[in-house]
């Protein structure tokens, strides 16, 4: 998503300026039979419908972006928090039709974000750590000490212990983050009683190959958010008064 969004503070309305703003549109010209450009500015729209007006930027605020839509979706509705240094707003975006333009809005909604907690990938450490059991030099039993382990260990850590490190495409709300070094270590040293010396060693192999992006020994970051009504409207900036008194 963009990181500035334009307001006019005398009517409230908002403008997310994109880089194809003035991508030219193309339309069927039945007389002559051909096709015809027509020039676009939707910024310099925005800026004569409010020409006189004072206009605002404001800048969205990193990881306040939340929606159930996954990112690809077009017809979607995504809330972000957006800051003109003085205040903060609560900004909606949303099309309801393929062929409508992003939308935007400042609404009385306050985002309360849930805390985020982590989700070990069970299922698929466990079929990796299968199919890598020759190298591994480990049986099933032991597969499952170390799943169950790692599952164990996760709970008992902070986000400060992890790095984010990749978004998860069907969910804005769900990022992957692999276990800072240390952290590795603390973990290795949990399994300690557990495994054999030779064992950890290829453990830390199978850890260090199996911890970029999506990989199964990252965890999901699972995060959540409700939206709460605000009494809070919309007061008319005090330098337009005259112009408002005329609506
Ligand atoms: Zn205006």
């Amino acid at each position: 998503m963009e990181n500035t969004i334009l307001r006019c503070q005398q009517c409230n309305e908002l403008f997310c300026p994109t880089h194809y703003d003035s991508y030219p549109t193309y339309d069927f010209d039945e007389e002559s039979k051909s096709v015809r450009e027509i020039e676009m500015d939707d910024q310099n729209v925005f800026r004569t419908a409010h020409e006189g007006h004072k206009i605002s930027e404001l800048h969205v605020i990193n990881g306040s972006f939340c929606s159930h839509h996954a990112y690809w979706e077009p017809v979607r509705e995504d809330y972000v928090l957006a800051t003109d240094d003085s205040q903060t707003y609560t900004i909606r975006r949303w099309r309801k039709d393929i062929d409508e333009p992003l939308r935007y809005q400042i609404v009385n909604l306050q985002i309360e974000f849930g805390k985020p907690y982590f989700q070990v990938q069970s299922s698929e450490l466990k079929k990796q750590m299968i199919a890598d059991a020759n190298t591994l030099k480990l049986d099933g039993t032991k597969i499952e000490q170390f799943v169950e382990s790692f599952g164990s260990f996760v709970s008992s850590i902070k986000l400060e212990d992890t790095l984010e490190c990749g978004l998860a495409v069907n969910d804005p709300m769900v990022t992957y983050a692999a276990l800072k070094d240390e952290t590795i270590e603390t973990f290795l040293n949990y399994c300690y009683s557990m495994f054999t010396h030779e064992e950890l060693k290829r453990l830390r192999i199978f850890i260090d190959e199996n911890s970029s992006y999506d990989d199964v020994m990252n965890v999901r970051v699972i995060r959540s958010f409700r939206l709460i009504p605000t009494n809070k409207r919309f007061i008319p900036n005090p330098a337009f008064p005259l112009l408002l008194s005329m609506n």
